[in-house]
């Protein structure tokens, strides 16, 4: 596979380090507010390079934080009068409930900042000990002039961001060697969260947090690391300096990062106020419009927001849907026995289906051009499939289609999810059945809920439940 490098500005061949195996970290979001749809587009973009890597046959260890300690968390716990892990918690609960409708899947790792402290104490002492780090009256500041590979991610000319910070060295923050030192660690304001260390009592700074946790859940060396483009300066170059400069290892063989998502060509963000909540746009529309929407356009492509885009990208989805479900008609009603002759050549032509849908995504993951594979691929089966065809032939022409759909995380068939609140309600019915002695319904709906994917374990506190 081809993936466009951010560090050498080149599509590279993507070759693991460990072979059958790919270690992906993606920055997550900070978790003070329900995440926008801009924050969706990395979600969405790399879940879809995960299932890829998956349906290669590769182990992939999927690893994207939620930055659970931050200045926005903690303006927001002080204007509600509560704990910041009130705000965190709260809102990563949310997150994970737009994922989930997304159809993100979970992370093989979710980890949290505040649970990594130790280890990001240990980083810092490793850097301070190793001359790379300094520490000035409870502050720990990363020595950037002794990393010489400084700027390579973003190309970046120090000179130049040294003259542009110059100012930053006269508002206060003259106790720094270099303007261009950033922080690692810095100590405890009054009315905020803070961890003891042996400089003090304080908390990390936001770039260490990643250099930490992937180390700590994929290894010095990471495959892929991605994010989107804004991240790169300086979040990403900071993490870079700290990580080589720590474990003498190339940090990530692989950079990625996607375009933003726009809305009237603006930049979509938080700070500009022109921005929708995945949360809002799920009132409108079925989440999966917009994670198709999303995959449309290339991931490095600047992407516009608008309504027209997402009723378009509906209805090329109701196409494929329609599609799908014509199929299952045929399955059930065609012609029994085995694929005829004609049908022979066209089960080849849907392995050519997939085999461009393939070649597509190995491109640099384009799925915009697979989804347009998608689309004839529906042409051809519905101008192929007729109620005269076999059941087997319908069934590979749908297996097929439901093939490349979930590599790209679409379901061809509504599946409604339960919400908490209903498999709750039938928890609650089922424990009601059980005490009238009605078992027949009991078991009916532990069976309902097996086959939405919801485990039931007997406790002796009550019944537990999860998604399978
Ligand atoms: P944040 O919570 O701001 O750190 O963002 C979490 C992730 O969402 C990062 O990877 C950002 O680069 C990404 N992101 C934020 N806004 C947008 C946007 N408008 N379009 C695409 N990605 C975005
Ligand atoms: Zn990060």
């Amino acid at each position: 596979m081809k993936i466009f490098n951010t560090l050498t500005k080149k599509k590279d061949d993507f070759v693991p380090i460990n072979e059958g195996k790919v270690g992906i970290y993606v920055c997550g979001p900070t978790v003070y507010d329900y995440i926008h749809i801009g924050n969706a587009r990395p979600m969405i973009v790399f879940d879809t390079l995960r299932r890829y890597f998956e349906y290669k046959g590769y182990e992939v260890n999927y690893v994207s934080n939620f930055t659970d300690v931050d200045d926005k968390i903690i303006k927001k716990a002080i204007d509600e009068g509560v704990e910041s892990t009130v705000i965190s918690e709260r809102f990563i609960e949310e997150c994970k409930k737009d994922m989930a409708g997304l159809n993100v899947k979970e992370a093989t790792t979710h980890p949290k900042a505040t649970e990594e402290i130790d280890d990001m104490i240990a980083m810092v002492e490793t850097l301070i000990a190793k001359e790379y780090a300094y520490e000035v009256n409870g502050t720990v500041y990363f020595r950037t002039r002794k990393f010489s590979d400084y700027g390579k991610l973003s190309k970046k000319n120090l000179d130049d961001l040294r003259a542009g910070n110059r100012e930053l060295k006269v508002s206060g923050q003259d106790e720094k060697e270099d303007a261009l030192d950033f922080v690692l660690w810095k100590p405890k304001k009054e009315g905020e969260p803070s961890w003891p260390s042996p400089w003090g009592e304080g908390r990390p700074g936001w770039h260490l947090e990643c250099s930490v946790m992937s180390k700590k859940y994929i290894g010095d060396v990471i495959d892929i690391h991605a994010g989107g483009e804004d991240l790169i300066f300086p979040h990403h170059e900071n993490e870079i300096a700290q990580s080589e400069a720590a474990n003498n290892a190339e940090f990530a063989r692989y950079w990625m990062h996607n375009g933003f998502l726009k809305i009237n060509n603006e930049k979509m963000s938080k700070s500009l106020g022109n921005f929708f909540t995945v949360r809002e746009i799920s009132e409108k529309y079925d989440l999966q419009v917009i994670r198709f929407f999303m995959l449309s356009a290339h991931y490095r492509s600047p992407l516009n927001f608008s309504a027209d885009l997402v009723e378009s990208s509906k209805n090329g989805l109701d196409r494929i849907k329609t599609a799908a479900s014509k199929l299952e008609e045929v399955m059930a009603s065609g012609v029994d026995g085995d694929i005829n002759v004609a049908e022979t050549a066209n089960v080849a032509e849907l392995y050519a289906y997939v085999k461009r849908f393939e070649d597509a995504m190995e491109d640099d993951l384009n799925t915009a051009d697979a989804i347009s594979v998608i689309f004839e691929l529906v042409k051809f089966v519905n101008t192929t499939v007729t109620a005269d065809s076999t059941k087997e032939y319908a069934a590979k022409a749908y297996d097929t289609l439901k093939l490349l759909a979930d590599i790209l995380g679409i379901n061809v068939k509504e599946e409604a999810m339960l919400l908490d609140e209903e498999i709750e309600n039938l928890i609650q019915e089922r424990q009601d059945a059980r005490k009238a002695k009605n078992f027949a319904r009991a078991d009916e709906i532990r069976n309902l809920l097996t086959e939405k994917g919801i485990i039931l374990e007997d406790t002796r506190e009550g019944v537990r439940w999860k998604r399978a």
